[in-house]
């Protein structure tokens, strides 16, 4: 990484100041926005023409994650290269890396696209982070499938590498159910975790720099419908303020212990203890900017797609202050669809009614259509008050004829 920091609108290798990204989907987008706010010139490399950066950005590099054509055109124009998703072939950041500034490392990524190494690393960290992953067992061979322990069933399965929104995943009870499972996943490289009873699930984004300080947002807490994010909320109220320091330490250790530059989210379990108190257990991380996070952009004196650009660039990382109590609620492609039948044709869903509720802010992503499951946009609430956001929040949910904010979090 540089010592002195890439100003905007200074010099780079190729004209004014660029910032490079791998991937070009949302993450990539809001990381796009918060540099070019800032006077950065950017470039996107994503296979695919219409991708959401690519569609905002200067340069739009249209060649695969591990084509070195690719990566040339992206180091001819780029000072600087991030990611925005956990799956970019950890070589292509290595090698980018020979040429340019990369951030977060491939290293740091390898292990987080890996459930079996993330898990071991936050073993490996136990000791100064004071959480430890959920009981798993690796399972790459019918004998590790055989050997595998009835303590951890009820489990859940899921793919080593390259799961996201709950896809990849079985829940199985029995051995027989744990067989087909794997069978069904192609007896790929997987993990079996026990499932635990959740209380509530939290996640913490920090944001370290080159030189090792790091700065942590207030933690979110996050409820899931059918394996996706639903709803993030942060205010008082939402987490036990010890609980959240706990969060934001752990989360700080196992940055630290990586050697991570860049923006990392952890996501935690909530469970009891035990003794009926609440403990946490960290579930995995993600390499960059985290759904979770995007309250952030309207509720935090910088963003922590700012704090991307800003670890990137070795600008400042000042503690980020939150100046308004938050919620987001994620906008799926489901909401096209109010009669819930995806064969007939999409409506827009009524933005107007949802924007005239005061401290809306309505992010959508330029997808060009619509699908269920499929992540849109995302609303972020804001308010004078928690009661206010509450309230807020509940009339967006009813005006988009989504589950109650009561329904959500039973
Ligand atoms: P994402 O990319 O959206 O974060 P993912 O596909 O990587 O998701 P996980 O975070 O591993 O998947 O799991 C998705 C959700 O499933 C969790 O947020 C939690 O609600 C539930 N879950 C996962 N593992 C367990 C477990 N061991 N016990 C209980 N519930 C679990
Ligand atoms: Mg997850």
């Amino acid at each position: 990484m540089s010592q002195t920091p890439l100003l905007p609108g200074s010099t780079g290798v190729n004209g004014p100041v660029t910032l490079g990204v791998m991937g070009g989907g949302q993450l990539g987008r809001m990381f796009v926005q918060a540099a070019q706010a800032m006077g950065y010139f950017t470039a996107v490399l994503d296979p695919n023409p219409q991708s959401p950066a690519g569609l905002i950005s200067h340069h739009h590099i249209a060649t695969a994650y591990d084509d070195p054509t690719g990566w040339q055109a992206l180091c001819a124009v780029a000072d600087a290269i991030t990611t925005e998703f956990e799956n970019v072939p950890s070589q292509a950041l290595m090698a980018l890396a020979e040429q340019r500034s990369v951030a977060p490392s491939g290293a740091c990524v390898a292990v987080a696209q890996d459930r079996v190494q993330e898990k071991n690393h936050f073993n490996a960290c136990a000791g100064v982070s004071g959480v430890r992953p959920a009981p798993f067992a690796a399972i790459e061979t019918g004998e590790q499938l055989a050997a595998v322990p009835d303590a951890l069933l009820p489990g859940i399965l899921k793919t080593s590498r390259m799961g996201y929104d709950g896809k990849g995943q079985a829940r199985v009870n029995t051995r027989e159910a744990l067989a087909q499972a794997w069978q069904r996943l192609g007896q790929v490289p997987c993990v079996l975790e026990q499932r635990l009873a959740l209380r509530s699930e939290l996640s913490v984004i920090v944001a370290r720099g080159a030189d090792g300080h790091t700065v942590a947002f207030p933690v979110q807490k996050n409820t899931h419908r059918d394996g996706i994010l639903a709803l993030t909320e942060v205010h008082d109220g939402a987490v036990n303020p010890e609980l959240a320091q706990r969060a934001q330490a752990s989360t700080r250790a196992l940055a630290q212990h990586l050697g991570y530059v860049g923006v990392l989210c952890v996501e935690y379990f909530v469970v009891d203890d035990g003794t009926g108190r609440d403990t946490l257990v960290v579930n995995e991380m993600a390499p960059r900017p985290h759904n979770s996070g995007h309250y952030t952009q309207n509720a935090c004196s910088y963003s922590q797609f700012e704090a991307q650009v800003r670890a990137l660039v070795g600008l400042p990382l000042p503690e980020p202050e939150q100046h308004s109590p938050a919620t987001m609620i994620n906008l799926l492609g489901d909401l096209w669809w109010p009669q819930g039948d995806a064969r007939a044709a999409p409506t827009t869903p009524p933005w107007d009614q949802v924007l005239a509720l005061p401290g809306t802010h309505l992010h959508l992503y330029g997808k060009l259509s619509a699908r269920p499951g499929r992540k849109m946009g995302h609303l972020n609430i804001t308010g004078t008050s928690v009661a206010q956001v509450r309230q807020t929040t509940a009339h967006a949910l009813a005006i988009l004829g989504l589950p109650s904010l009561e329904t959500l979090a039973a």
